[in-house]
């Protein structure tokens, strides 16, 4: 079941208050109750003696009884809930509130019994007689029964304090309700509100309009993360949506050209404007050769790009590998008059030989292309402690700030014009960089306009 946001948080906030306030209260109506019935039990007690004092003091140094003080002694009590029997000490009856008035005596028990009964239904309460010896100078002269409702009960204001608090509760639990659902509006809008927005930004690049136009400040950390990573991948399908297009234009772009001029040399060849001779003849074939290293580029590419490179792991000494490299190159730097130093030194790594030297003949190829007459090239390995990095420096034409971004794009030539008479199609760095990220690595580059460019192939040991 799907539910906003909102409602989530609702439900929540409401859960908690209700479960909060429901545990208070009947934690303190148990504390209450347990307390409260103590005391009621522990008061009837103290009632008792208070009233059997009282009447022990109303027997005279005479032996008679003053009657008129227990008459009212007995009246008040019964008032209180009291049902009094005073005896002499022959078992006379001295007063009898039953006798004085027990039409009252009844109605008492019976108030009481309503009153236990509406707080307990259940409840097992009766009329209970507790007998006390009525003491002078250390003799009985005689007793009193004392007649409640019992085990114990609850006077009217008893109850009202239990149902006043009770009342309290159930005011607070709405009250902390209200609240609870206030807070989860508020915060659920302000959740709520800038999700909304950055779904809306979501939609809009799926329909491929990466110009977001909301710009959402929220306190929120993660709502904040969201919507960053949601404009960085608005602004990273924008430059691949672009290089896409690019990669489109270039390709056809490229075999126009070696088209063009093929479809017109022979045409011309056909309809006898020019002789076939082997000069066309190898300018067609020149041409065809132009365009198979594209296919040929087209093809690496996809097999370095695709979704996982095999990769052919050994541990092997990098600086030998790369000295054997520059031994290769040589001839070609001498002929262009660039001097390439490089010092070997020891340096094993584990990694795919095969592709490093891929990677190495690419960074090389370019330095060696991109590195006018007279320049210099050098070549370094440096490692710490679990990182190893191949350095190759030029002192060529060095490549723009603004195009240095791409370069390890397919295709992407800084100088399209100027680079296309190198015989660069654009691919040579996008593959050394998926080799170095194949082996848990990464190629840096620093680069400065007519002064040079350096790359780092930085690898793990
Ligand atoms: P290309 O086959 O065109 O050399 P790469 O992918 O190897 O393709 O390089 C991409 C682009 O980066 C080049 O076209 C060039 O503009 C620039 N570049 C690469 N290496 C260098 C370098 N050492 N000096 C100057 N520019 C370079």
């Amino acid at each position: 079941m799907t539910m906003s946001l909102r409602t989530k948080l609702s439900l929540a906030f409401v859960l908690i208050t209700v479960t909060l306030v429901l545990s208070i209260g009947v934690l303190a109506n148990f504390l209450l109750e347990k307390n409260f019935r103590e005391y009621v039990i522990e008061n009837q007690k103290k009632k008792n003696t208070e009233v059997v004092m009282r009447i022990s003091q109303q027997y005279t140094d005479s032996n008679k009884w003053r009657m008129d003080v227990i008459e009212a002694i007995g009246i008040s009590s019964l008032e209180e809930g009291l049902i009094l029997k005073i005896k002499g000490s022959q078992g006379d009856v001295i007063w009898d509130a039953t006798q004085h008035n027990s039409g009252l005596c009844q109605q008492m028990i019976y108030h009481m019994a309503r009153n236990m009964m509406s707080r307990y239904p259940n409840w097992q309460g009766g009329y209970v007689v507790d007998e006390y010896p009525v003491m002078r100078k250390l003799t009985q002269v005689g007793s009193v029964e004392i007649g409640y409702y019992g085990p114990f009960y609850f006077t009217d204001s008893d109850l009202h304090f239990i149902n006043d608090l009770n009342i309290a509760l159930l005011w607070i639990t709405l009250f902390a309700l209200t609240i609870s659902l206030l807070f989860a509006a508020v915060i659920s809008k302000k959740l709520s509100l800038p999700i909304t927005r950055v779904i809306h930004d979501a939609q809009m690049i799926a329909k491929g309009d990466y110009t977001l136009k909301s710009a959402e400040r929220s306190n929120t950390k993660e709502i904040r993360d969201l919507t960053a990573a949601v404009k960085d991948l608005a602004k990273t399908l924008e430059v691949q949506e672009n290089l896409r297009k690019r990669l489109t234009a270039d390709v056809a772009h490229e075999l126009r050209t070696p088209m063009t001029t093929l479809q017109s040399h022979i045409e011309a060849m056909v309809d006898g404007i020019w002789k076939p001779t082997v000069e066309r003849l190898k300018s067609c074939h020149e041409e065809i050769i132009r365009v198979n290293k594209m296919i040929g580029d087209l093809h690496l590419l996809a097999k370095f790009e695709g979704e996982q490179l095999p990769l052919n792991q050994s541990t092997f000494d990098v600086g030998d590998m790369i000295h054997s490299i520059i031994i290769n190159f040589q001839g070609q730097f001498r002929n262009k008059g660039i001097n390439i130093e490089y010092t070997q030194r020891k340096q094993m790594i584990h990694a795919d030989p095969d592709k490093m030297r891929q990677v190495l003949v690419n960074l090389l190829s370019n330095a060696l292309k991109y590195t006018p007459k007279e320049g210099k090239v050098f070549v370094d390995v440096e490692s710490n402690k679990d990182m190893v990095e191949i350095i190759v420096k030029d002192t060529g034409q060095g490549i723009g700030q603004e195009d240095l971004p791409y370069i390890f794009e397919r295709f992407y030539r800084a100088d399209k014009s100027r680079n296309r008479m190198t015989g660069g199609s654009g691919v040579g760095l996008t593959i050394a960089k998926a080799i170095a990220e194949a082996h848990g690595g990464r190629i840096e580059v620093k680069s400065e306009m007519n002064i040079g460019t350096e790359f780092k192939v930085i690898l793990p040991k």
